[in-house]
């Protein structure tokens, strides 16, 4: 497995840290550090979790990893959470309420297990289904409730539409934003993957009332940070893009193709070679027969 041992910083000022700490990109997880608290958002792949632990050991030292704030229940978020319950064992894992309960499903369990099988295959790395360990959620949160990292506190924003489950995390004191996938994904910081798996128009709302916040550092799932006004811009640029993919959907299905039709067409015009190194072909097509059948739900059929 080739993996990026180094640790790097998104952002420092005299107050808190975000530091990159994923061996893969397609593995999701951020550092937030205090001289009081540290907090990991997302766990990423259980099976280079431990890789990922080294990171987070080489930021903090001999200090202890305090929490996982989860911002949804997929296995590339959601799946390091057993390991680091090894590696820190006072940590508690926090998440939406209905994360909460995917993550406590024997079937949800069994899905997160199986995609971190084929991903490790796919990275070349070795997974076996003890390996997950225990993903529960110790503590649910919900739209406006304040997480305490001592000299910095985060706001939790409630913002489904790529799950039910999703949440983002905004520290006010910076106008720093650590988004879910409603926003989208981006390998590049640039190109947009639209993310809107449960509802297209939960996700506009989402990222419209992103907009009014006026974000100065924008965290963008799998990628890393955006400053300024490439926050404002992204955000723009993931209306645009999932517009367009709404678009297409609805024009495909009233012309008459098959779901399927509209899943390679769908595939040909967004999942390029950038979002192969964030999200592998099956990943794509598990999200894509959710997403299409979806929007034609939401957008065509209420008319008819
Ligand atoms: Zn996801």
């Amino acid at each position: 497995m080739s993996i990026n041992r180094t640790v790097s910083d998104y952002y420092k000022d005299e107050l808190m840290r975000i530091s990159k700490v994923t061996p893969l990109a397609g593995s999701s997880a951020f550092l937030i550090s205090t001289k009081q608290k540290a907090a990991l958002v997302d766990s990423g792949f259980a099976f280079c979790a431990d890789k990922m632990i080294e990171n987070i050991k080489a930021v903090l030292g001999g200090r202890p990893l305090d929490s996982i704030l989860l911002t949804h229940s997929h296995y590339d978020h959601a799946s390091g959470s057993g390991r680091c319950r090894l590696a820190y064992k006072d940590l508690k894992v926090v998440a939406s309420e209905y994360a909460a309960k995917i993550l406590s499903k024997p079937s949800a369990l069994s899905v997160i297990s199986e995609l971190n099988q084929s991903a490790a295959e796919q990275y070349g790395a070795k997974f076996s289904e003890g390996d997950l360990g225990d993903l529960s959620v110790d503590i649910i949160v919900r739209d406006g409730d304040t997480i305490d990292l001592g000299d910095v506190s985060l706001r939790v924003l409630e913002a489904p539409g790529h799950t039910k489950c999703c949440i983002s995390f905004y520290i006010p004191r910076n106008k720093t934003l650590i988004s879910c996938e409603s926003l989208g994904a981006s390998a590049d910081g640039y190109s947009v993957a639209p993310g809107f798996l449960v509802s297209y128009k939960s996700s506009v709302n989402y990222i419209e009332r992103l907009l009014e916040l006026n974000i100065e550092n924008l965290f963008v799932p799998h990628f890393g940070v955006l400053r300024g006004e490439a926050c404002a811009e992204f955000m723009k640029r993931a209306l645009k893009t999932s517009e367009a993919l709404k678009d297409l959907i609805v024009n495909d299905y009233l012309q008459g193709k098959t779901v399927e039709e509209i899943i390679e067409h769908y595939k040909d015009v967004y999942y390029n070679g950038n979002l192969h190194s964030i999200q592998p072909p099956r990943a794509f097509y598990m999200n894509a027969e959710h997403l299409v059948p979806m929007v034609i739900k939401e957008m065509v059929l209420p008319a008819n």
